[in-house]
């Protein structure tokens, strides 16, 4: 067998999220641009904080279009086709409602039921208008907010693989709080090894293992953030026909895919499909596939031909 190469691993906090690099050379300079990457394209994409580009487009709702860079532009328009899809509960526009559970973040609390129905009509991405030529977008009503919170990670992990790639690394693993991207394998391995999580349990507990190469794996679960109150768990995923998140028998959705931004949209869109429906939308898409675990602690692969799920907690059934 090969000898097992020297890993070295880089790690940051940025976007709110602990940040891993892994590669095998030492080579901090490449790691600093790296962090220099995902900060100059956080700084574009987030919905937090002023000034970024998505908060422009939010602040000058009702009002104006706002120009923007071409990324953020096609991530907007990818957003919004996704947000259309027949039956998507994916939502670009979901900013308002996001904002009034602070759900992850410090003030979290359950709004009033009035406050929720208030905010739904801000929440139609129809209303979000896009400008090819002047390279703007317009939300069309004052109040509406862009949340591309559920894709921007998966977006950034794959510009980091693509620069990676043209600096000619040809194994390396970033972690965005999540969302894995990786390249190649380690040398001398057969692939890489992600631990899913068991879900509401302390982050080092794994139901299982992933092993993919130069593949993401991307997973959004209830556990991840959320709020209990009165016994009753409400977590970040939200529904923007009730205000309130989405309730079924998924704890999460995992998914492996060539690109993270694929492992981001199915994860929320499958998320509100339900199992049974997602399945059946995989059928024709070989390249995505996905894991679910539900609420009676059941693992589903919907296929393997892409990775290799290893069972650890046998709490869980795989079926
Ligand atoms: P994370 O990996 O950070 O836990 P996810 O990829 O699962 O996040 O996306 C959750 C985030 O997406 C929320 O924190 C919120 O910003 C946004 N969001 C919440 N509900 C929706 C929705 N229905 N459609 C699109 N984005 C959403
Ligand atoms: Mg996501």
């Amino acid at each position: 067998m090969p000898k097992e190469q020297q890993v070295y691993a880089y790690s940051a906090v940025l976007m709110g999220s602990p940040i891993l690099l892994k590669l095998f050379e030492h080579n901090d300079a490449l790691a600093r641009q790296v962090f220099r990457l995902i900060k100059h394209q956080e700084n574009l994409l987030t919905a937090n904080r002023s000034p970024s580009e998505v908060m422009n487009i939010s602040l000058a709702a009702g009002v104006r279009p706002v120009r923007v860079n071409p990324s953020v532009l096609e991530l907007v328009r990818i957003a919004k086709s996704v947000s259309l899809l027949p039956g998507s509960l994916f939502n670009l526009t979901i900013g308002p409602l996001v904002k009034c559970w602070k759900i992850g973040f410090h003030g979290n609390r359950v709004p009033s039921e009035e406050e929720l129905q208030s905010r739904l009509s801000l929440c139609n991405p129809h209303d979000v208008l896009l400008d090819d030529i002047a390279q703007t977008v317009f939300l069309a009503k004052t109040g509406m907010e862009i949340d591309l919170g559920a894709i921007a990670k998966g977006y950034i992990a794959d510009c980091v693989q693509a620069f990676l790639r043209q600096k000619g690394v040809s194994n390396a693993l970033i972690n965005l709080g999540g969302n894995v991207q990786t390249l190649g394998k380690p040398p001398g391995a057969t692939g890489w090894l992600i631990g899913l999580r068991k879900p509401f349990a302390a982050s080092d507990e794994l139901v299982g293992i992933i092993e993919v190469t130069n593949r993401s794996v991307v997973t959004s679960g209830i556990y991840e953030r959320f709020l209990e109150q009165d016994g009753q768990i409400y977590h970040h995923i939200l529904d923007a026909n009730t205000g309130y998140p989405l309730d079924n028998e998924l704890l999460s959705v995992t998914i492996i895919s060539e690109r993270s931004i694929d492992g981001d949209i199915y994860t929320t869109l499958f998320y509100g499909m339900g199992m049974k429906k997602s399945i059946d939308y995989l059928s024709d898409l070989p390249d995505i596939e996905a894991i679910f675990i539900t609420r009676d602690k059941q693992v589903i692969c919907s296929s393997q031909h892409h990775f290799r799920f290893t069972l650890l907690d046998h709490g869980f059934h795989q079926r």
